[in-house]
């Protein structure tokens, strides 16, 4: 017999006879005695499962957590893998386009990613030539991606255009002219547009989205905690905090229905102030509106620009904390989404939607054919290695053209193909780690995938004992 590697045993605190055996490639997992889980896990090398009956033999096979051989797990993993490629159109499978308007930016955050490309390019925002090449490359885009799925009755869905820099929202004319030709843009070809900000000059692009009659799909704004952390983190160039022009922006913007997911910066330094910036957002009564949503998010360093700057943690640290706040105060739950951890956030997902999980082939859009726009004529398939020489995937402006060797290189980067992780038993969760990480230092940036999955069982286990399948 063979003991799928994909099987993660987790012992349970506060049960001590149980553990949950999860199989992290096909999303299934159950609860069993700890002996039989310790069994498995003793058992998995010599794959001697012999003191075990038939019965629960084939139970454990019917739930994919033992196979015959090592090979008919392997044909399983080639099966699903071409089943979700043959899902996708081939001209651009992640239907995404972002335009990062210009690298130029108000704020001077202490960790930004940018820093060094602010040094080395100009101010220039994207002109309207070159907006036009962009429009021409997304209609010829699209209209292949229409073509295909009408011939093979493919899923669709929306194209989206995202807007991004530096700060795409500057108080200049140039920056509100370019956002009011995007905007009508998107809606005279019935696309979905959303903004990446940081949040300062955005109530003075309102009269923008209102007379163009077509809103964002989503407004991401950033705040790193309470005013206290915040301005001392996100600071403008003259040296002025940014919390107070953001909150504004924030309340103009809920009042006119539109939605903002505001995304709260951890690292190790603000971490205590998670629960402060939880009764601003209640005083603030943000989470009365629809269109309102928050995420936690560790801050992250792709780019690896910032290596002095020592709250960046890779360990599960984070986390661990951050469910011990949790558990403390449960509405910290509802209050704020977890998208950005990983482990956690797939066992979330099995305790909310009660099926298992589906594995992730796809880290992020960079590895599937998204096309990132820069205010330098160039090509980029990832909006955070944007303005890398080592990143750029060819220009747009004044010519179209694709090195087509890079391109490749990032759409291998994917769960099955990417040689740097073919053998790891997180990848299907992780996803091979962070494409551009691998592209910019040749090596994989590591999550602490199973440590989350365990922490996040744990945390759950209380819930949902008993109701597993
Ligand atoms: S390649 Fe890395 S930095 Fe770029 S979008 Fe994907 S996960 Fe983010
Ligand atoms: S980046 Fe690391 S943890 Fe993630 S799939 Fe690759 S080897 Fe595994």
């Amino acid at each position: 017999m063979y003991v799928s590697k994909y099987n993660l045993f987790i012992d349970l605190g506060e049960y001590p006879d149980l553990s949950i055996i999860q199989n992290i490639f096909h999303g299934q997992s159950t609860v069993v005695p700890k002996s039989l889980a310790d069994y498995l896990k003793n058992a998995a090398p010599s794959g001697d499962l012999s003191d075990l009956p038939d019965a629960m033999l084939s139970l454990l096979k019917k739930k994919g957590f033992i196979y015959d051989v090592k090979k008919d797990e392997d044909k399983q993993i080639e099966t699903i893998y071409s089943q979700f490629r043959k899902t996708l159109p081939k001209a651009n499978p992640s239907r995404q386009y972002q335009l990062i308007l210009t690298y130029d930016c108000n704020l001077r955050c202490i960790y930004c990613f940018q820093k060094k490309i602010r040094k080395t390019t100009d101010n220039a925002v994207i002109s309207e030539t070159q907006l036009k090449d962009i429009f021409d490359i997304i209609l010829t885009k699209e209209r292949a991606n229409e073509e295909e799925i009408k011939q093979k009755e493919l899923p669709t869905r929306v194209p989206l255009i995202s807007i991004a820099g530096g700060e795409p929202l500057l108080d200049t004319p140039e920056s509100k002219k370019t956002i009011s030709n995007i905007i009508h843009f998107a809606k005279q070809n019935n696309f979905h547009y959303s903004i990446t900000t940081n949040g300062v000059f955005l109530d003075k692009y309102i009269p923008i989205f209102k007379s163009a009659g077509y809103y964002p799909r989503d407004i991401q704004v950033t705040i790193d905690g309470t005013k206290e952390y915040h301005d001392r983190r996100r600071i403008g160039v003259g040296g002025a905090g940014s919390f107070d022009s953001i909150v504004q922006s924030i309340d103009s913007i809920l009042e006119e229905g539109m939605h903002i997911s505001l995304r709260i910066n951890v690292d190790e330094m603000n971490t205590s102030s998670i629960n402060k910036i939880a009764d601003y957002i209640l005083a603030k009564q943000w989470t009365g509106y629809d269109e309102f949503s928050a995420y936690l998010a560790p801050v992250t360093d792709h780019s690896s620009v910032n290596k002095n700057y020592k709250w960046l943690k890779q360990d599960a640290g984070l986390i661990r904390e951050i469910m011990r706040m949790f558990a403390e105060r449960p509405e910290l739950e509802s209050i704020f989404t977890m998208k950005n951890f990983r482990g956690f956030q797939y066992v979330k997902r099995i305790v909310e939607k009660k099926e298992k999980a589906v594995p992730t082939i796809w880290r992020c859009e960079a590895v599937l054919g998204q096309l990132v726009f820069d205010p330098q004529g160039d090509l980029y398939t990832c909006f955070e290695g944007a303005g890398n020489e080592s990143a750029r995937i060819g220009t747009y402006s004044p010519s179209y053209e694709i090195d087509a060797q890079r391109d490749r290189e990032w759409k291998s980067l994917n769960a099955i193909e990417n040689k740097y992780c073919r053998r790891c038993s997180y990848r299907f969760v992780c996803s091979g780690g962070c494409p551009w990480h691998i592209v910019g230092q040749q090596a994989t940036e590591c999550l602490p995938v199973e440590e989350e999955i365990r922490l996040a069982w744990n945390y759950y286990a209380p819930r949902v004992l008993g109701s597993l399948a």
